[in-house]
């Protein structure tokens, strides 16, 4: 078995980031692209944040730019996905992909983040970058004049609900309770703004449309009466998922499961370096995981030279 200088899981912009830096310092990265290759941003349409694009570019178009940029300086892509680590051995990691065993000297996770969907038994996927979403920051202007709903009751979804009143012409939080989990001082500011209208004890039950999102089913906890919702945008706000648990046993978590790190992207194994979502709740966009992924690179590479040195 070959052992690598440096392998990465993970195939979003920050694992493709770390990838391009990695490949042009001449350290020939092999990068797992688990299940969904390309990462978040392979179901999304517009991005209009990300610097050097004017006009924009579709979400599926930058991901295999940069796929092919990695390539082009000598990364390895393989459409696999990480089932097992054993980091025990800080000079020597294995991992595996089903019983396919590979060793590396250094390892970059960049296993992304995953926002928590409704879970209905259909719909979800139709829908998904067509008016059904988990991004306000990214997809919020897209929906100027427009009617939007926001599903969850915490922090986050009063924030989302704030910001996308610069744009929507009306928006409705979904709360699957009689009450907000959200901070007094946040729930004041969203009684305050005349364009939000709260919907109590709704649980949302069915998307409808044709190509794009037009309406939602909602039905009411408490008298279990359906009511029909028209928007043209739905914003999940219940939470993310990080995907971290098959390295639990060997670096520190946080708390909320998302990778702990120490000086931006070190973890308490010196070999082991992380970028990007999996570890970031805070920021989480393209731009920022594609920084971390240079980061992470760049740490890899002091890393291996202290090794020679
Ligand atoms: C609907 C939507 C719209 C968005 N729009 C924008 C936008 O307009 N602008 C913006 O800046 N950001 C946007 N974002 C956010 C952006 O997509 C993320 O911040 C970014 O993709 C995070 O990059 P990442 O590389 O950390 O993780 P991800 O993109 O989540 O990639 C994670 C990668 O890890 C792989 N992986 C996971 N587990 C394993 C494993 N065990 N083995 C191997 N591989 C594994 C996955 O297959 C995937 O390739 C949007 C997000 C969503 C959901």
């Amino acid at each position: 078995m070959e052992k690598r200088k440096v392998i990465i899981i993970g195939s979003g912009p920050a694992g493709l980031t770390a990838a391009i830096y990695a490949a042009r310092a001449d350290l020939k990265p092999l990068v797992f692209e688990g299940s969904e290759p390309g990462g978040q941003l392979m179901g999304t349409t517009d991005i209009e944040n990300f610097p050097g694009f004017p006009d924009g570019i579709m979400g599926p178009k930058l991901m295999q730019d940069m796929r092919s940029q990695a390539q082009k300086f000598g990364t390895e892509t393989v459409m696999k996905k990480i089932t097992k680590v054993d980091f025990s051995d800080h000079e020597n990691l294995n991992l595996w992909a089903g019983d396919d065993e590979y060793s590396a000297e250094s390892v970059i996770i960049a296993t992304g983040a995953s926002a928590k969907w409704l879970k209905l038994e259909k719909g979800e996927e139709k829908y998904w970058g067509k008016g059904y979403t988990a991004c306000a920051t990214c997809d919020g202007a897209f929906f100027r004049n427009r009617i939007v709903g926001v599903v969850g009751g915490g922090d986050s979804a009063c924030e989302e609900a704030m910001f996308l009143t610069r744009f929507a012409s009306k928006v409705y939080m979904i709360v699957r309770r009689d009450e907000f989990r959200a901070s007094k001082p946040m729930q004041k500011r969203v009684f305050e703004n005349e364009k939000i209208e709260v919907l109590w004890n709704k649980s949302v039950v069915e998307l409808n449309g044709e190509t794009l999102l037009s309406s939602v089913d909602l039905i009411d906890r408490v008298t279990e009466e359906v009511s029909n919702l028209e928007l043209n945008g739905l914003f999940m706000a219940i939470g993310h998922h990080p995907n971290t648990e098959i390295f639990s046993d060997f670096v520190d978590l946080e708390p909320n499961k998302y990778l702990s790190v120490s000086d931006n992207t070190k973890t308490k194994i010196p070999s082991v370096f992380v970028a990007g979502d999996c570890s970031d709740w805070r920021y989480r966009q393209a731009i920022t995981a594609a920084g971390y992924g240079c980061m992470a690179a760049l740490d890899v590479e002091k890393y291996l030279d202290s090794l020679e040195g």
